[in-house]
């Protein structure tokens, strides 16, 4: 079954490219794999899967050292207390979910020597929405200059998770301003800033249409999650 939904997936990602006249090459797949076991994992990686995200700081790192033998790129994509940023500084290659200057504070001094620069997205909060998670579109750019003068962190672009809605034209709406938001950071000399981390099962071909370099896709890949968790 996992087999059969990953091609799926790949097959919907290049559909949608090709609906939009983008090279399918430019959308990279990243399967989420919270709640989903070691072995669900492993077998996504056989079958050719080389990224995947994680929201849950414990459970990715029993992962992790489940996993260790197989080539993962491993994206944090969760919600980050700031007393749990060594062990994702350390982990992890991305982390998408830096969303207030304490977070790349703390990144910054816990990435390890050896390692090469933390690979970082902003999340932002497009709608402004009270109580979600995300930097506020006005303090977007503040953060950024923050980022950037981090040496041990790389700033690469934004991320955002607009409220569901099955309305393809509102989806389109919200990951456009993302995609607008990345491009006044870069006209405002954050040229490294070109990734869009958005998409999920839901809404990925919304994204892709809007630009999406980063899909991340949980359920349509593994099934429904089984432990509830947040
Ligand atoms: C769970 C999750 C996803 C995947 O969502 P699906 O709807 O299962 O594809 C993507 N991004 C984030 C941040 C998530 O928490």
């Amino acid at each position: 079954m996992l087999q059969a939904n990953l091609a799926r997936v790949r097959a919907r990602i290049v559909e949608a490219c090709l609906q939009c006249g983008r090279d399918p090459a430019s959308v990279q797949l990243i399967a989420v794999s919270k709640t989903q076991d070691a072995a669900a994992v492993r077998s996504a990686h056989a079958n050719g899967q080389r990224h995947f995200g994680e929201n849950y700081l414990q459970e990715a790192l029993q992962k992790q050292a489940a996993l260790q033998d197989c080539e993962i790129e491993w994206h944090f994509i969760g919600p980050i207390q700031s007393n749990k940023t060594r062990d994702i500084a350390a982990q992890f290659d991305w982390v998408h979910s830096v969303d207030r200057a304490k977070v790349a504070e703390r990144l910054q001094q816990q990435r390890p020597a050896g390692l090469p620069r933390l690979r970082v997205l902003l999340q932002v909060n497009l709608e402004a929405e009270p109580g979600k998670s995300g930097v506020a579109p006005a303090e977007l750019e503040a953060l950024a200059a923050v980022v950037e003068h981090c040496d041990r962190l790389e700033l690469r672009g934004l991320m955002a998770i607009p409220a569901p809605t099955p309305d393809v034209a509102r989806q389109r709406q919200c990951f456009r301003a993302l995609a607008a938001a990345a491009a006044r950071l870069r006209t405002a000399g954050h040229a490294g800033c070109l990734e869009l981390s958005m998409g999920m099962s839901a809404d990925m071909e919304a994204a892709i249409a809007e630009g999406a370099t980063m899909v991340r896709i949980g359920t349509d890949i593994f099934g429904a999650r089984v432990r509830p968790k947040s």
